[in-house]
Formats: structure tokens, C-alpha cells, sequence
């Protein structure tokens, strides 16, 4: 099997999708599922809308395109700005987009008149990450502006917190949103069906004993893809943090000296932490793999491997005590900007297992280890 290669647990993150969707449904909260980080996969897309996502969000027209082109049918959100360039492609494969530029609406509108065609516009609000967001003052008259478009239908407001500047969903911002839309729909009648609180760093404010408010969306990608609060990047509960994982191949293995030697000045990407020890050697084990394809400070090694760095195409690992050699293969877990970059990277191979009762499971999971007795016998 070719390497380095991504292998998806299509029925892990069906599983993770379905908690979130059911533990969200008791709040009154229902979830789009985010398929940007997996470049709108359609085997992606539809492991989440069997687990009863109300439908998808992403933040590429390319990506929505693809599923689409796939036979997706599903209510489909643009939640990033469109480009104008864009607003025909926009209102040709997308139901709803995140809007805060009356100029952009201005273009869908055309675009959707053009097209015979109606448009969904939901207005992101700014309150307080610094990422896109209309002034909360601006609010109402945007909303005037907005509703006289011909071909667009308003469907509610959004906000985004903790992309830009790590601003927590909280009691305060979430019920100043819901006033929003309260004052909305008081000036202008039920303009606001729709309020999409946020991302996967809502998860705690949405699941705590808090009132929702007026908030009845949120926009879930990390937390189905990784298992993890993107607040603390602590695990959640109940759901698989192992869904995903990388495998490389090594190319090299060798015991060498601890420590560089000869007049040192920077190394390719800056200063690379010098390891820890001092003196001594050490295994180390050079991977097919590099900064083109992850960020290396986001992979996490088995118990005993330790991540060195990477240039380009080389991924420096220290195996502790054990050999490997070169051919083996070698899995890593992702944080959320590894997992991005190995997605978009041309020399990673992507595989999706089917969810159980979905087919054959093509693709052969190589288990990390569970223990370091367990790590050699591993490699
Ligand atoms: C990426 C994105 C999301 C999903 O965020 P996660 O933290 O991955 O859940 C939601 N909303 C918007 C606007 C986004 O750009």
C-alpha cells in the first residue's frame, strides 16, 4: 500500500458525528457537518449525514462542487464569504452562504436572477474574535439592505468564535447573539430561523446546563474529525479520538550522535530544537515525509517515538530503543493543522473505510501500540 497515506475510519467519525447530533438534539441544536478538512470526500459527507446531520457546511465552492458532482443532494452552506468571481458557482451548487458584505450579496442576487434562482444568506455577526463578522451596530441596517435583494432569502445570523483570537463561546456572547436575533425579528418579523452559534469550540457552552437561547445550528468539523474540544484540545467523551491517522514509510535508520557537530548557523526552516540529551546516540529514523505534507509540530508519535523535526520531505523521528528499518511503516496521530496539510498535500494518499454495513473494509489499519513491549513487535 503506498505511503504516506491518510487512513479515515469512516464508521469512527460516524460514530462521533452521531453523539454530537444526538447529545446537541437535546439542546434544541442541530449540526452541519463541516467537510472542509477532508476537501468535501463524499464518502466524508455521507458518513455524516447517516449520522443525521442536517446537512453541510464548507468553505471552498471546489469542495462543494465535488460533492455535488457526486450526487450529494443534501442542503449545502458556503461558510465562508463568497468570492464575487464566484457568486454564479456559488448559487448554482450552494443552498445557503455566510455573508457580511452587502457588495457580495449584491453579486449572488444577480447571479441567482440570472440563474432563475433563489439564495440562501445567512449574516455572520462580530462579536469579538476579529475573524469575519458584521458590527453587532451594523446589524439592522444590513439586514434592511439585505431584504430588498430580489433573489435572496435572508435565513438567520452566525457568528464564529475561537478561529482568530481564541475569544470562548460563553453565557454572555451566546445570549447577546440570541438578542440579536430577538431585535432582528422584532424589526422585521422571523427574519432569523436560523442561528448558528459556532464550531466545535461551542461544545462546552451548547452541552452544559446553560440555556441555548436563540441558538439552534452549530458548524462541526474538528470535534467529529479528531475527537477533541478545540478549546483545550482535550478529548470529548464518548467519542473516538483515533479516527484518523498517518502512516509513513522510513527511508533511513541509523544510530548517530545526540547532538549536531561542525560551526552551526540556521537550519532550513530556522533554528530546529536541538534534542534534549546530551552527549550519547540515539536511533534515528528519517520518514518519507515533511513540512509539504504536515505541520510537524501537530504529529504525535507511539509511546517511546519521539518527533524530532522535518525539512520539506524528510521527517526526523528518535525511536528510543528500538530499530526499525528501512520499508516499515510507522503511524501518527494529527492535531487539526497536520491533518489539514496532509489532506491537501498531492503525496498523501487518502483511504476511507466504509462504515460497518457499508461494505468491505479495503483498507488495512496498522494498530499503533498499546504498550513498549508491545513497540517493538510494532515495528
Ligand atoms: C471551519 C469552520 C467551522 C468548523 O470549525 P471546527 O472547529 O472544525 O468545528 C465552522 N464555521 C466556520 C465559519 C468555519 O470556517
Amino acid at each position: 500500500m503506498s505511503a504516506p497515506r491518510l487512513e479515515v475510519d469512516l464508521e469512527k467519525i460516524r460514530h462521533n458525528a452521531s453523539a454530537l447530533v444526538s447529545q446537541l438534539r437535546g439542546h434544541g441544536i442541530s449540526v452541519t457537518g463541516v467537510t472542509k478538512a477532508c476537501l468535501g470526500e463524499p464518502r466524508f459527507a455521507n458518513a455524516l449525514l447517516g449520522a443525521g446531520v442536517r446537512g453541510l457546511g464548507d468553505s471552498r465552492i471546489e469542495n462543494i462542487e465535488a460533492m455535488r458532482r457526486a450526487g450529494i443532494t443534501a442542503p449545502m452552506t458556503l461558510i465562508r464569504s463568497p468570492m464575487p468571481s464566484q457568486a454564479g458557482r456559488v448559487v448554482a451548487h450552494a443552498d445557503i452562504s455566510f455573508n457580511t458584505e452587502l457588495d457580495v450579496i449584491s453579486a449572488l442576487s444577480t447571479a441567482a436572477q440570472r440563474a432563475g434562482r433563489r439564495h440562501g444568506v445567512v449574516l455572520m455577526v462580530e462579536m469579538g474574535d476579529l475573524r469575519e463578522g458584521i458590527m453587532p451596530g451594523d446589524l439592522q441596517e444590513t439586514v434592511r439592505a439585505a431584504l430588498r435583494f430580489p433573489n435572496i432569502d435572508l435565513k438567520g445570523i452566525g457568528t464564529n468564535l475561537a478561529c482568530q483570537s481564541g475569544v470562548s463561546p460563553d453565557a454572555g456572547n451566546m445570549s447577546d447573539l440570541s438578542r440579536l436575533a430577538d431585535l432582528l425579528d422584532e424589526a422585521f418579523g422571523l427574519v432569523t430561523r436560523l442561528v448558528s452559534g459556532g464550531n466545535s469550540s461551542n461544545l462546552k457552552w451548547a452541552l452544559s446546563s446553560e440555556k441555548a437561547g436563540r441558538v439552534n445550528n452549530l458548524r462541526l468539523g474538528e470535534s467529529i474529525l479528531l475527537g477533541l474540544d478545540p478549546l483545550d484540545r482535550q478529548p470529548i467523551e464518548g467519542l473516538y479520538t483515533n479516527a484518523i491517522s498517518l502512516v509513513a514509510e522510513v527511508i533511513e535508520a541509523k544510530t548517530k550522535p545526540s547532538r549536531p557537530w561542525g560551526t552551526i548557523g540556521q537550519a532550513a526552516f530556522g533554528t530546529m530544537p536541538v534534542s534534549g540529551k546530551d552527549g550519547g546516540s540515539d536511533f534515528r529514523t528519517i520518514l518519507a515525509l515533511g513540512r509539504q505534507d504536515i505541520d510537524p509540530l501537530g504529529l504525535t508519535a507511539a509511546p517511546g517515538i519521539e518527533v524530532l523535526g522535518a525539512s520539506s520531505d524528510h521527517l526526523m523521528v528518535d525511536t528510543g530503543r528500538s530499530y526499525v528499518t528501512a520499508g516499515s511503516e510507522m503511524t501518527f496521530q494529527l492535531n487539526y493543522s497536520a491533518l489539514l496539510r496532509a489532506m491537501t498535500s498531492p503525496f498523501v494518499t487518502k483511504t476511507y473505510s466504509l462504515p460497518a454495513g457499508q461494505g468491505a473494509f479495503e483498507t488495512r489499519m496498522v494498530p499503533g501500540p498499546r504498550s513498549s513491549e508491545e513497540l517493538h513487535q510494532w515495528h
